[in-house]
């Protein structure tokens, strides 16, 4: 028998059997390019906070995560810790340039170049003379010409230097409070505005 049209409009199947989605996740990356760490630590030192981080972002590739360079995902923000010092670096930062939203330098080397960018007083070959070849501990002196290891840039440089950059959370390192407040906000839809209550570091 077929069914009337009342009947129908009383339960469309599509809607009956419709569940509830949750909101997706902020897809995130984060990159080490010349720096120490210390800003990915400072990162992590959100402690607990990270277990109410990550019901809203997924990290996708990060050195904290086992993601290869060439399987970088699309994601929503980048967080680049170190300045650009070689030419891997360089290529890695533009790749996730292009595929990212929002790219945050985190710390004072990927916003100012701060340490890795005392070299650029030096000529490049005297940086690489003094660091192979003249070091007191040098056994052997060689400078290292092996095609896999990736050529040192003329200068290091600072992220805005070589791509855009959309937010700068300077420090060194950026404290935890810092870098949890300015990812909230960007959760939360909006532009972080760092202040000189959370850009204090005494
Ligand atoms: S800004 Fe400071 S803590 Fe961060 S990578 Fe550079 S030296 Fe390390």
């Amino acid at each position: 028998m077929n069914k009337t049209a009342k009947e129908t409009a009383k339960k469309p199947a599509a809607q009956s059997e419709a569940k509830p989605t949750a909101p997706a996740k902020i897809k995130v990356a984060t990159m080490w390019l010349s720096g120490c760490s210390g800003c990915h630590m400072s990162f992590l030192d959100i402690d607990e906070r990270i277990v109410e981080l990550v019901k809203h972002v997924d990290i996708l590739f990060s050195p904290i995560v086992d993601t290869k360079v060439a399987d970088m995902p699309q994601v929503d923000v980048g967080i680049v810790e170190g300045c650009v010092n070689n030419s891997d670096q360089e290529h890695e930062l533009k790749m996730l340039r292009e595929r990212c939203k929002v790219l945050i330098a985190l710390g004072d080397c990927a916003v100012t170049g701060n340490i890795p960018t005392l070299r650029n007083q030096f000529p490049l070959e005297d940086v690489l003379s003094r660091g192979f070849e003249q070091t007191e501990s040098t056994k052997i002196p060689i400078i290292p010409n092996d095609p896999v290891v990736p050529p040192l840039r003329p200068k290091a440089q600072p992220l805005q230097e070589v791509v855009k950059v959309d937010l700068h959370i300077p420090g060194c390192p950026p404290d935890a409070d810092t870098i949890w407040f300015a990812l909230t906000e960007l959760l939360a839809g909006r532009v972080p505005q760092l202040n000189e209550k959370n850009m204090r570091y005494d």
